[in-house]
């Protein structure tokens, strides 16, 4: 079917992407997934291309775009390179909205025009060892000392962790608070106490940096409060619709392009003399699996344009995220099965996508936490 959301600009800015994936990204790519980390000049070199910070205003030096498909093709091309360890829908997508949304003028003049040139590389600490879908189990306090908040707690499995100059950490602020006592410090490199752990031995995803974080005593100053003051629940609530769409946007792009070249693989490979793709149980499971990606195709392109248009809510991005993402985890799982023992391979694109994908399902908020968001909304 074709794909009806994309204007001629968006099919341009999609070939500015893929000759930076080209040139920048994949010639250094087995270096960085040995490496554990990807360059810090890739970032600069994606800032120069304008690839972060589209939707900071122009004057910070962003692209000055609400229209979210900008954001869409960036997630769809870096899946389809299968090279997830440079986390620009991370950077872009996630934290960049607290900064856009929440940020004070001055707060915008201080870190806006580095995240836009890749300066600055951001993430957000949200899980802690003891709370990762329960956000209400966070440990890590803030203590409003008067002229400063005095941070104390430790995170874990912070993308860009070891990377990033400028994170913004969920702490209490007021203990006694539950879910309305949360408040968003940002918390600067460099910053006394503040030290990262280790780079996470992961199954995929190599070259991300996924860390743990620890605050001891770190003096944050007052005027790094993003947002209001207990109100984190409500900002997180607001800006994880994103975040989850752009989960499903990647999920249904992976499950296709692991089609693409299982289509093909089948075609070539021969078994019982002649290609595999003559077998009826080969023709079904290409079927099957071309059907659910079509179906699903229309339903997350539609949260594209009606996210774009800013009218996704909460429950619909929770239904693309697992469904578009479960997909996404049947189809490595039957693709690789497809090429056989070279599924198995390291060096087959097919056993690649399947490890990295894997993670799909579970950061975000897990299938089963999406399932409960859609589930309160229906029997309330
Ligand atoms: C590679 C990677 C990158 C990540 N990046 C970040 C990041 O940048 N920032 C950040 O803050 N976090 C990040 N995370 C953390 C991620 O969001 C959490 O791992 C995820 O939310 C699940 O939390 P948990 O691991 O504590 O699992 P748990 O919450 O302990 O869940 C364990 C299991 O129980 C199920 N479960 C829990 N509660 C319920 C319920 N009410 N009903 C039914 N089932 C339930 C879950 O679905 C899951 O299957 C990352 C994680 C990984 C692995």
């Amino acid at each position: 079917m074709q794909r009806q959301i994309f204007t001629e600009e968006h099919d341009a800015f999609r070939e500015t992407v893929r000759t930076f994936l080209d040139k920048e990204v994949l010639p250094h790519y087995e270096q960085w997934e040995k490496d554990g980390i990807v360059s810090r000049e890739v970032w600069r070199a994606a800032g120069r291309q304008g690839l972060l910070g589209l939707a900071v205003p122009e004057e910070y030096g962003g692209g000055g775009t609400t229209d979210y498909r900008y954001s869409a093709v960036l997630a769809e091309e870096f899946t389809r390179a299968d090279a997830p360890g440079l986390a620009l829908g991370l950077h872009n997508d996630i934290v960049g909205p607290y900064l856009t949304g929440l940020a004070t003028d001055e707060q915008k003049r201080r870190w806006l025009p580095g995240f836009c040139s890749g300066e600055t590389v951001t993430a957000i600490a949200m899980t802690e060892p003891g709370a990762g879908s329960d956000l209400q189990g966070i440990r890590t306090t803030a203590e409003d000392k008067g002229d400063h908040w005095l941070l104390n707690g430790s995170k874990t499995f912070i993308s860009n962790g070891i990377l990033a100059d400028l994170v913004v950490v969920v702490a209490k602020t007021t203990p006694e608070g539950g879910a309305k006592g949360l408040s968003l410090i940002v918390v600067e490199r460099g910053a006394e106490g503040f030290e990262r752990g280790r780079n996470l031995d992961k199954i995929g995803q190599k070259s991300q940096d996924t860390a743990e974080l620890f605050f001891n005593d770190v003096r944050v100053p007052k005027e790094n409060l993003l947002g209001e003051r207990d109100g984190a629940f409500i900002h997180l609530m607001t800006n994880l619709a994103q975040e989850r769409l752009g989960i499903a946007v990647a999920g249904i792009a992976a499950a296709e392009h692991l089609l693409e070249i299982t289509t093909r693989y089948v075609k070539e490979r021969e078994a019982f003399g002649r290609p595999l793709s003559k077998l009826q149980h080969i023709r079904f499971e290409i079927a099957e699996m071309a059907t659910e990606c079509a179906v699903t195709r229309t339903f997350v392109d539609r949260c594209v344009v009606d996210h774009s248009d800013g009218g996704l809510d909460a429950v619909h991005a929770s239904m693309a995220k697992w469904w578009a993402t479960e997909l996404q985890k049947r189809v490595a799982d039957r693709c690789l099965q497809l090429h056989g023992g070279y599924g198995y391979m390291a060096e087959y694109p097919v056993a690649r996508a399947f490890t990295d994908g894997r993670i799909q399902t579970i950061y975000g908020g897990t299938t089963e936490i999406m399932k409960e968001i859609i589930g309160r909304s229906l029997l309330a």
